[in-house]
């Protein structure tokens, strides 16, 4: 007996606790017991069971939710599924994709009255999911009021190759929380019809506002995302009170219904800024948001925008092409009485073409960090500089591992005078020196 006991003792003591792994599928039942052969229907019902450590596989094909499946009712929400369990370091909690396969998760019948509406609501941090589709989420208040795919309000939380699509709800939506990344996910063809004015002026592909300042706010990053054909903008950090980062992401065609109608802002950065209010929420330290290496095309206003900000941010290696105004640095004096002409922007390496309107507005040169960009360099942008000015490459396929699809669209081609005319800013670049734009 004292043998056994000193047995078991040191079993739990030498050998770790596996993670367990549980199943969802769409022809499963909650009262499953989450293998794969007896998967669970929900990850609502996934997630009372499994522990930090543990993946939950959801099986490919549709999932029709339903009001029943409604989590939590509070306040003016409804959250269908709410992850408020957390992982931990070295323990996150998997919510991924059945390898090869696609999980769709269609919420067009869930319109409960007066509420707004979140898919997914992830207040648990050290959480990664992975490979989920969500289409044609509601809105059924007709006032002001915004209906999201993904809210976070936790941290160290990783949102993979996820796609928000033709819905009403913007796509992504953070407001507390920090240190998570959002990874290679689309958001597109949303637009709330239903409140205001119905022209979706809260229907953002991808929002980032940090709600507070401090430790638990910073190091939120995008990267590798696509937002178009959003009713509002692609990417908005208005009344972010920390840095957010934008790297490597696409925008495009927002602002526009997918008949390019006028709806909403129609910006495709729109990086800061408190409104133009007297007393505005601002934080002691205007943060200074990351822009770079990222693409912005045909956007209804402007491809990047600082949005009456409080301070300069750093925009580097961008490539804006036919929107309103590519570059819009329109910044608000520091006693928040007038708009004036940016102030305080690092801008680095940028690049532009085609302009509807202009090329860049609102640049207080003397005022900012701005030299090596196309319009203050001695060159020349046509189209002969570029390997391909053909818009459908924008929504093309992503690569195998999720990555933007690797394509000519505005790539620079062979003798183009923008090739190595940038500035070394201490990111890698090949020949004699950085190239104009978001493709080196
Ligand atoms: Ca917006
Ligand atoms: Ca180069």
């Amino acid at each position: 007996m004292k043998i056994l006991i000193l047995t078991i003792f040191f079993s739990l003591c030498i050998y770790p606790s596996f993670a367990s792994v549980y199943y969802v599928a769409g022809n499963g039942n909650d009262t499953n017991t989450g293998t794969i052969s007896q998967p669970f229907l929900t990850i609502q019902r996934a997630q009372s069971t499994i522990v930090a450590g543990d993946t939950v596989y959801i099986r490919g094909g549709n999932y029709t939710m339903t009001d029943a499946q409604i989590a939590k009712y509070t306040g003016i929400w409804a959250y269908v599924t709410l992850l408020d369990k957390s992982g931990s370091a070295g323990k996150r909690i998997n919510y991924w994709a059945y390898p090869g396969e696609k999980p769709v998760f269609d919420y067009s019948t869930i319109k409960p009255a007066g509420y707004r509406i979140n898919a997914f609501q992830v207040t648990g941090s050290w959480i990664h999911i992975r490979g989920l589709e969500v289409t044609g989420v509601q809105v059924t208040i007709t006032t002001h009021t915004q209906s999201e795919c993904f809210e976070n309000q936790g941290s160290n939380n990783i949102y993979e190759m996820l796609s928000m699509h033709d819905g009403k709800a913007i796509g992504f939506y953070l407001n507390k929380g920090g240190n998570n990344l959002i990874l290679n996910c689309d958001a597109y063809n949303n637009w709330d019809n239903v409140s205001e004015n119905q022209k979706g002026g809260n229907t953002d592909g991808f929002g980032c506002h940090p709600s507070q300042y401090g430790v638990g706010y910073v190091n939120n990053v995008f990267r590798g995302c696509r937002a178009w054909f959003n009713s509002d903008d692609g990417y908005d950090c208005i009344n972010a009170l920390e840095a957010v980062t934008f790297e490597n992401c696409w925008s495009f065609y927002n602002g526009y219904s997918t008949s390019f109608g006028s709806l909403g802002d129609g910006n495709g950065f729109k990086a800061g800024g408190y409104g133009v209010s007297a007393t505005p929420k601002a934080p002691p330290v205007i943060p200074r948001n990351n822009i770079r290496f990222c693409l912005s095309v045909r956007n209804k206003a402007n491809g990047f925008y600082s949005n009456h900000h409080l301070g300069g941010s750093n925009w580097l290696n961008n490539t804006a092409y036919n929107n309103a105004v590519n570059y819009n640095m329109l910044n608000r004096s520091a006693d928040y009485t007038a708009d004036v002409s940016g102030y305080g922007h690092n801008l680095k390496n940028n690049l532009g073409y085609g302009a509807r309107s202009a090329e860049y507005s609102n640049i207080d040169f003397d005022a900012c960090n701005a030299d090596s960009n196309y319009f203050n360099l001695p060159v020349t942008v046509t189209e002969a500089d570029f390997l391909s000015v053909n818009q459908s490459l924008l929504t093309a396929p992503r690569e195998a591992d999720g990555s933007l699809p690797v394509n000519n669209f505005m790539r620079l081609a062979p003798g183009s005078d923008l090739l190595d005319k940038g500035m070394d800013i201490g990111y890698p670049f090949k020949g004699a020196a950085p190239d104009l734009g978001c493709f080196e």
